[in-house]
C-alpha cells in the first residue's frame, strides 16, 4: 500500500476566494495564478465566466507550493473565533454541497498529520506523547479508508454476533437512552475543525517535535486481530478506563476494556457496584492521570482549558432552582422540582450509564454518559462519574422535603474510553516509550506499518 491521500473539507459558502502564489493547473486544462473567486449560482460553480459542476487546482511538482484560502473561520464557538487567510499544500477542490460551495484540500496523510499534531498538541509535549498521538490520529484516518474499512466491517460483524446490536431508542415515560457517535461527512473524509481534528494546513509553522513524531511513526497504526483499532481518547479517565459499549453502540471492543490507569496499582474495585463507585469517586486513588503538575497539564490542555486543573476529582453545586431550570432547559422536559438524582447503572470507570431523575411532576431514566453530561450542565459536565449529595433547608423528615441544594462530586474529564491524555502525558514524562503508552491504553493491540 502506498501512502494514501485524504480529503479535508475546509470551508463552505456562496462565494469562495483563494489565490495561488505560483502556477497551478486547473482540471479544465488551464494554468492559473493569482487571486481567484468562485460563486455558487443555480446549481453550478461560476468561475471566469463559465459554469462547472466541480473544479480542481493541482499544484506544480514543487515541495513548497501552496495555495491560500480567504475567510477561514477558526475557533468556532470559542471566545477567540475569528477569520483568517490560511495556507495549504496539496490540491484544492471546489464542489457543490446543497446550495453552496465547499473547498476541499486533497493532501497526503503524513503531511496532514504533521499539521494536526502541530496545532492540536503543545510544543512542550514529550516526543513519546506526540508519537502516541500521531499513531492514534493515523489509525483513526486509515480506519476511514474505504478499502480497509470493508475488511473492518467484516471483522466487526463477527464481533457483534454475540452482543445484541442495539440502536438509540426511546420509550416515552420511562427512559430516554441515547448516544452520540462521530457523524461521518458525505463528500470528504474529515473536516478541519474540532468535530474531526483541528487542521490549519501550513498556516502556522509545524513544530520540529511534531515533524519528528510523525516521521518516526510513519505508516504505523494500531491493530487488533487484523483490523485497525477504533482508537478513542479523552482528557482524563479519572483513574479507571471506561468500556466502549457503556458510551456508544452496544459493541465490545476487546482492546477498550476496564483497567486501572496505573502500572504500580493493578487493583481496581468493581465500580459497577454503587458503594465501590462512591468510595472511588470521593477519594483520590493513585493513577497516572492523578496529577496537578502544571507543566504536564499544559502539554495536553491548550490555554483555553488551563483554567481548570481540578478535573481528576471535581465538584459542582446547584441550588434547587438552578438545577430544575437547567434540566428543564436542557432536556426540554419539565420535571417540576427535583427530588432526587439516582444512579441506576454505572460502567467500569464509575461513569453513569443510566441516571434516574425524580421530579415532582415526573420521573425519567436518562443515558448514556454524554446525554447525562449535557442534561446536567449548560455546556458539558466534566464526566458522568459522579455521586450526588443533597442538602435540606429545614430540619425534619427528609422524605417529605425537597432538597435545597445538590452537590455533585465527580471524577475525570470526558468519556474515559481508550487513551487518557493526561495519563499518557505523565507516562511520557516518566520515560515510557510510545509503544508502552499505547499498549497500556489499548491492551492487546499491536503496532503495524501500513506503508513505507
Ligand atoms: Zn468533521
Ligand atoms: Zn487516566
Amino acid at each position: 500500500m502506498t501512502q494514501p491521500q485524504i480529503t479535508v473539507g475546509i470551508l463552505s459558502g456562496k462565494e469562495i476566494e483563494f489565490s495561488f502564489p505560483v502556477k497551478f493547473s486547473s482540471s479544465v486544462g488551464t494554468e492559473i495564478s493569482g487571486t481567484q473567486k468562485v460563486i455558487y449560482q443555480d446549481g453550478k460553480i461560476h468561475w471566469q465566466g463559465k459554469e462547472y459542476d466541480e473544479l480542481s487546482f493541482i499544484p506544480p511538482q514543487n515541495a513548497h507550493a501552496f495555495f491560500e484560502l480567504k475567510d477561514v473561520t477558526i475557533g468556532i464557538n470559542f471566545h477567540w473565533e475569528r477569520k483568517e487567510v490560511q495556507k495549504f499544500k496539496g490540491e484544492l477542490k471546489i464542489i457543490i454541497e446543497g446550495e453552496q460551495l465547499t473547498a476541499i484540500n486533497v493532501i497526503s496523510i503524513e503531511e496532514y498529520l504533521t499539521s494536526v499534531i502541530s496545532s492540536e498538541m503543545s510544543a512542550t509535549a514529550s516526543l513519546e506523547l506526540l508519537k502516541a498521538h500521531a499513531v492514534i490520529s493515523r489509525s483513526w484516518l486509515l480506519e476511514k479508508n474505504k478499502e480497509l474499512r470493508m475488511k473492518n466491517e467484516e471483522f466487526k460483524r463477527t464481533l457483534q454476533k454475540d452482543s445484541a446490536a442495539n440502536s438509540s431508542f426511546f420509550i416515552p415515560n420511562s427512559s430516554f437512552i441515547k448516544w452520540y457517535d462521530h457523524e461521518a461527512h458525505r463528500n470528504f473524509d474529515v473536516c478541519a475543525d474540532d468535530h474531526c481534528q483541528r487542521y490549519q494546513g501550513i498556516t502556522r509553522a509545524s513544530t520540529p517535535q511534531a515533524i519528528e513524531a510523525v516521521s518516526a511513526t510513519r505508516g504505523e497504526v494500531l491493530m487488533y486481530k487484523g483490523a485497525i483499532c477504533d482508537a478513542r481518547f479523552s482528557k482524563c479517565c479519572g483513574g479507571a478506563f471506561e468500556e466502549f459499549q457503556n458510551c456508544w453502540e452496544n459493541v465490545k471492543h476487546p482492546y477498550l476494556i476496564r483497567q486501572r490507569d496505573s502500572k504500580t496499582e493493578k487493583q481496581l474495585p468493581d465500580l459497577n457496584i454503587e458503594a465501590e463507585a462512591d468510595k472511588w469517586i470521593r477519594t483520590s486513588p493513585v493513577a497516572f492521570c492523578n496529577t496537578q503538575d502544571k507543566k504536564i497539564l499544559s502539554q495536553v490542555l491548550n490555554n483555553y482549558d488551563q483554567e481548570t486543573a481540578d478535573f481528576y476529582r471535581w465538584k459542582v453545586s446547584y441550588s434547587q432552582q438552578e438545577l430544575s431550570e437547567l434540566i428543564h432547559q436542557r432536556s426540554g422536559i419539565d420535571f417540576g422540582q427535583i427530588i432526587d438524582l439516582i444512579p441506576v447503572e454505572r460502567g467500569t470507570s464509575g461513569r453513569l450509564v443510566r441516571l434516574k431523575i425524580v421530579g415532582t411532576l415526573r420521573t425519567l431514566i436518562i443515558g448514556k454518559e454524554l446525554e447525562i453530561r449535557r442534561t446536567l450542565s449548560t455546556s458539558h459536565l466534566y464526566s458522568s462519574a459522579f455521586v450526588v449529595d443533597k442538602e435540606y433547608e429545614e430540619k425534619g423528615h427528609k422524605e417529605d422535603k425537597i432538597p435545597s441544594r445538590f452537590i455533585l462530586t465527580g471524577a475525570g474529564w470526558g468519556h474515559g474510553v481508550g487513551l487518557c491524555q493526561i495519563g499518557a502525558a505523565v507516562m511520557g514524562e516518566q520515560g515510557y516509550k510510545y509503544e508502552e503508552i499505547l499498549s497500556h491504553y489499548y491492551p492487546g493491540s499491536t503496532l503495524e506499518k501500513q506503508y513505507q
